[in-house]
């Protein structure tokens, strides 16, 4: 057969400022893009394997997860293939069909579809009312306390640390004492966080986190972080029966190559730039004080902003898209030609941003064209 051209280069997101939350934390640093050319063979993180991927020596797999263990502070530390897979990990060892999870009402939909494919029941934390969609540690205890009061039994409590719709940073250490309080396990979803912001898995009275390599490590991927607590290791890292030394929640071997090369070469830069989260949130609180200068534009979420995930209400643009002749996209094509990308063709009602990882300089040009846009186009939106 012949096959069609796939045309396999993304020179548009790589030559231009791309502004996707979901890619601002992935960038490889040049030491990454070379360890990825190191191991772009099948199976090349397996040359010195003697049966358990987490020991190998060459290149040290092993060192490097007990470093990583460190770095979130936990006892135990594995990779998977993304933080949806060490969630089924951890409800798959821990829970039995028809129990009960709870979680925040801004969870991701792979948390749902991780415990859906499970077959446990989900109940949802509410957020507050917009415009900030807060996740309370109280309203957690209420439904915990409710459940507790009708005889319902919860396996475990899962917090999103940082939310993919809102950016909002939650308190975990608050309501990882509620859950220890009741005596239920706690597993914090740090998709948006590990790598990015300090995680301390101990002070925040974390059983199970999980990480997203590709999201906010600095790594190809796919690849997520597992780190579990000494009191859960057993149940949760378990052998198989019938080949002993291989763990079954991870089907003996989780990733098998580039992923984690890469992972393990940006580590040192990710615990330099989790040092300098601050300078990160800095640049993000300047981004949304400017683009709020432009008439209508309203974060939404909690405020002062604690992450780099930024949404914006955007009506003065969206009145724009009704007169302007390429509609909705004219948005989207005035950034490009501003060498901006990542906000979605067509979008002009709302839309998510980040600016993690660019320059002060870059941020400011990046502001400063949507106040451009926003002036070039002002009669219309009238
Ligand atoms: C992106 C995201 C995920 C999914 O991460 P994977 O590593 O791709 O599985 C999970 N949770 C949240 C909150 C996310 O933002």
């Amino acid at each position: 057969m012949e096959c069609q051209d796939y045309s396999l280069n993304r020179n548009t997101e790589r030559n231009n400022l791309n502004l996707n939350p979901l890619q601002r934390g992935g960038v490889l640093p040049p030491e990454s893009r070379q360890a990825l050319y190191e191991f772009s063979d099948g199976y090349s993180i397996c040359d010195y394997c003697a049966g358990r991927l987490d020991e190998i020596p060459k290149p040290s797999i092993h060192n490097f997860l007990s470093d990583l263990a460190s770095f979130i502070n936990v006892d135990h530390a594995r990779t998977v293939h993304g933080a949806r897979e060490g969630k089924f990990a951890v409800m798959h060892a821990l829970c039995r069909p028809g129990d009960t999870v709870v979680m925040d009402g801004n969870a991701h939909y792979t948390s749902h579809l991780a415990g859906e494919r499970n077959d446990l029941n989900i109940v949802e934390v509410p957020s507050s009312a917009e415009p900030e969609y807060r996740i309370d540690p109280i309203v957690y205890q209420e439904v915990l306390e409710n459940l507790y009061d009708r005889g319902e039994e919860v396996s475990l409590v899962l917090l999103t640390h940082v939310d993919g719709d809102y950016g909002n940073l939650t308190d975990a250490r608050a309501v990882g004492k509620i859950s220890h309080d009741m005596g239920i396990p706690f597993l914090l979803n740090c998709a948006y966080s590990m790598g990015r912001m300090p995680i301390d898995a101990k002070k925040w009275n974390v059983d199970f986190v999980v990480g997203s390599g590709h999201k906010s490590m600095a790594a190809s991927g796919p690849i997520g972080v597992l780190g579990v607590q000494e009191e859960w290791a057993d149940l949760i890292l378990k052998k198989s029966d019938k080949h002993r030394v291989k763990e079954l929640e991870m089907l003996g071997c989780t990733s098998r190559g580039a992923p984690i090369a890469t992972l393990m070469a940006s580590f040192p830069y990710l615990i330099e730039r989790v040092n300098n989260w601050d300078v990160e949130l800095q640049k993000t609180l300047y981004f949304v004080s400017e683009m709020e200068k432009i008439s209508g534009v309203k974060q939404v979420g909690v405020r002062p902003k604690e992450h780099d995930l930024v949404r914006f209400e955007t009506p003065f643009f969206h009145r724009i898209a009704d007169k302007h002749p390429r509609k909705g996209f004219y948005l989207y094509e005035e950034l490009k030609k501003r060498k901006i990308v990542g906000i979605k063709r067509g979008q002009t009602q709302w839309f998510k941003c980040s600016v993690y990882g660019f320059s002060q300089e870059q941020v400011h040009y990046i502001a400063h064209s949507f106040t451009e846009i926003a002036s070039k186009f002002r009669e219309m939106a009238d």
